[in-house]
């Protein structure tokens, strides 16, 4: 009697396996029809066919399934298929670790971002306000090991009569410090019609919290090969930021790095509040490298470290920090920038120093 329901069992094994093969063809041939209704602009839900599919089955059973069971059974199958037409149907995004599974490393020049790749650090004034300060910023970070500079020579500024960037001359200012430092330069862009000075004078072109859903913006930077560097806006949702990262990619730039710059709460203690689980989330949801902007999110000296700590724990690929000669001068952010003796003291409480200290050795030799 065992060797009996063994036999029988073996029976119902490849039963089941020619069952599958059965399903697995159909469902083969359900995508196929998918594929030409979505082409035709079609429906995938057909309630006449389906009516008349079941019709043929219950005509054609000869038991031991009653009717009632054998149309819950096919109905399973038909909505499975279904499942499958619609997920054809579904967009593709370039930005997606779903389309793209390994990380993205975004070379700035020689420099890797993102993936395994060490941490960067992109250090550097607000602004650029004149060639002796940017000189005396870029020489000093430089020293340091730093290969990243920013400096904004369009600032977007709340109020209009503050000082608003020394504009393309700012940028060359910007181009002449970083050449001759052996510095990469990242400056933001505020207008497309800017383009050509920025492909000439920038390494990384910075999209500002403000402008992350200039979509006419983002499609003209979207047609360069420069780096981008998106940060994400004041009160923008990530989905909204991903999508932002997505009109770069859809319109031929796959350069993008993000960058999480703190939103909007209703904290008054801090500038902005730092979303670590954005940059956890970002990671996650797509394959592009995330930065943290640990001088806007917080917006207080006092948080840089703890900021950048929390920012590299949640998987971040790098920081953005300002950097003043004369941080009380400054023409813009004057309470947030740090100056030179401060930035040597959050390079070693972060562990900065270390990472560097490679290149620095290369360079200066100490
Ligand atoms: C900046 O980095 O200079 C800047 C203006 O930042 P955000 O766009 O994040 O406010
Ligand atoms: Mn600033």
């Amino acid at each position: 009697m065992e060797q009996k329901i063994q036999s029988l069992r073996e029976q119902i094994d490849q039963l089941n396996l020619e069952l599958l093969d059965l399903l697995s063809k159909r469902a083969h041939v359900a995508e196929e029809i998918g594929e030409i209704q979505t082409s035709l602009g079609l429906s995938h839900y057909d309630p006449v066919r389906e009516q008349e599919m079941l019709e043929a089955i219950t005509m054609a059973n000869l038991g031991p399934f009653d009717s009632g069971t054998l149309k819950s059974l096919f109905k399973a199958i038909f909505q499975a298929s279904m499942q499958l037409e619609h997920e054809a149907d579904k967009v593709k995004y370039l930005t997606s670790r779903k389309t793209h599974q390994e990380d993205t490393v975004v070379y700035v020049g020689d420099i890797p971002i993102g993936s395994n790749h060490s941490p960067v650090l992109i250090a550097g004034p607000c602004a650029i306000e004149s060639q002796e300060q940017v000189e005396a910023t870029a020489a000093f970070v430089a020293s340091r090991g730093v290969s990243l500079f920013r400096g904004g020579a369009f600032k977007p500024r709340t109020d209009p009569y503050s000082f608003q960037g020394l504009g393309v001359a700012g940028l060359k200012l910007g181009r002449e410090a970083c050449d001759k430092h052996d510095l990469k330069f990242v400056a933001e862009i505020m207008d497309a019609r800017d383009i050509d000075a920025f492909v000439e004078y920038a390494d990384v072109l910075q999209v500002g919290a403000r402008n992350m859903q200039n979509f006419s913006l983002l499609r003209a930077i979207g047609t360069t090969t420069k780096p981008v560097l998106l940060k994400r806006g004041l009160s923008a949702t990530i989905e909204e930021w991903v999508m932002a990262a997505e009109y770069l990619l859809s319109a031929g730039n796959h350069n993008v790095i993000l960058c999480e710059r703190g939103i909007r709460t209703y904290e008054k203690y801090t500038r902005n509040t730092l979303d670590v689980s954005a940059v956890a989330l970002a990671k996650l949801e797509t394959h592009l490298p995330v930065l943290v902007d640990v001088t806007h999110s917080g917006g207080r000296r006092d948080l840089l470290v703890p900021l950048t700590k929390a920012g590299l724990a949640s998987g971040a690929d790098g920081i953005m920090i300002e950097v003043h000669p004369n941080p009380a001068v400054a023409l813009s952010d004057n309470k947030q920038q740090i100056d030179f003796e401060a930035f040597d003291l959050y390079l070693e409480e972060t562990g900065y120093h270390k990472k560097l200290s490679q290149k620095r050795h290369e360079v200066y030799g100490f």
